[in-house]
């Protein structure tokens, strides 16, 4: 704490994103990135890139990767958006559309930036409890609000709200922007970016970082109506003209183009996804159905907090999350067989564990 503070970063809560440990000898499973490198294309790309470019600003409106984007969704590239990752697409969204004199609403379970967007911007957020199966109820969204925002599939749940759900949502409330966060949607549930063109208050956000294996890029964007998109821009406008950088533009093009290998490597994350949670069943292990490249799993007897210390004494990362109602869960993310097989053949040694 500092005197020159101001009273707004006094009360700042900041994320605290999942540890990048500095030694390699750790199975990491924790901050779900993809196990798999980025396509061949990306590597070719970094490795012709002429360096001597980089004197130059890059293309401030990314336009050949929006219409990169726009080809592969099938919409105008004018409705792409395109930032520093999808949390700087989540920060200039909540800039843009929720400061509003309703409060925002969210599931009580969610993706927790949401909640320090909310604090840094002063927006007023409603938090919606989860059904119990960890779904989203739906029908108590109709009340007045500033917008709505949520992940599909949900994190760190992993839970998928169907698409028929999705547009029910949307034909209730024409007057506020819906959000749909879809970091995760690759592996598991319909995108709702076919619904764009219908919903003039949709937008969906998207990033490079997990099933395209590009979280150290940081690329993420929006897919929306044309008005939507021209908000995000305003407001990327007035804070950095420059959101992503020239190797960014360069590998993400690269990596959308590559389709085969994209298929490969998400395929082969949901088989493993789908191995592991059997896995789990099997040694007594709650597991939430998962469209994500993660599962969210509950012990019978055993708290997630001690499993997660007995596996970071044998090397392996998983995440917990100390809130009420999932403080008993671990969340582990997909990495490939041999990792997989290691986080199940540790879990079976711990003594209380039985199969
Ligand atoms: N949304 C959700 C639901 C996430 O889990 C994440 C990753 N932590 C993000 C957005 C942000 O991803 P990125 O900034 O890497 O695009």
């Amino acid at each position: 704490m500092s005197k020159f503070w101001s009273e707004a970063i006094r009360q700042l809560t900041p994320y605290v994103p999942g540890e990048q440990p500095k030694v390699s000898n750790l199975i990491k499973l924790n901050t779900n990135e993809n196990p798999y490198p980025p396509s061949p294309k990306v590597a070719q790309a970094i490795h012709s890139f002429d360096s001597e470019r980089l004197r130059l600003y890059p293309d401030p409106d990314a336009s050949l990767l929006k219409q990169t984007l726009a080809d592969y969704l099938s919409v105008k590239p004018a409705q792409v958006f395109v930032g520093n990752g999808s949390d700087e697409v989540l920060a200039h969204t909540f800039m843009a559309f929720f400061r509003q004199p309703e409060p925002l609403l969210m599931p009580d379970i969610s993706y927790s930036f949401y909640d320090v967007y909310c604090n840094l911007y002063g927006i007023e957020c409603r938090h919606i409890p989860l059904r119990e199966d960890f779904g989203i109820a739906l029908s108590d969204y109709n009340l007045a609000n500033g917008g709505i925002i949520f992940a599909n599939p949900n994190a760190p749940t992993g839970k998928v709200l169907p698409l028929d759900d999705i547009e029910a949502l949307l034909k209730q409330n024409t007057e506020s922007v819906v959000v749909v966060d879809e970091a995760y949607i690759d592996f598991g549930g319909q995108s709702a970016s076919t619904l764009v063109d219908q919903y003039a208050n949709l937008l969906v956000i998207q990033t490079f970082s997990k099933s395209r294996s590009l979280a150290g890029m940081r690329i993420g964007f929006a897919i929306g109506n044309e008005t939507l998109i021209e908000g995000l821009e305003r407001v990327k406008n007035s804070f950095n003209s420059y959101p992503l950088d020239m190797l960014a533009q360069v590998t993400a093009i690269e990596a959308i183009k590559d389709d085969t290998y994209f298929k490969e490597t998400t395929q082969k994350v949901i088989d493993t996804r789908d191995w592991t949670t059997s896995q789990l069943a099997s040694m007594g292990f709650k597991v939430v159905p998962s469209g994500t490249n993660f599962v969210f799993a509950s012990h019978r007897y055993i708290p997630a907090a001690e499993l997660m210390g007995f596996l970071r004494t044998h090397n392996i990362l998983v995440r917990h999350f100390s809130r009420p109602i999932i403080d008993n869960h671990l969340r582990i993310s997909i990495g490939t067989d041999e990792e997989m097989q290691a986080l199940i053949d540790c879990l079976k040694s711990h003594p209380e564990v039985t199969t």
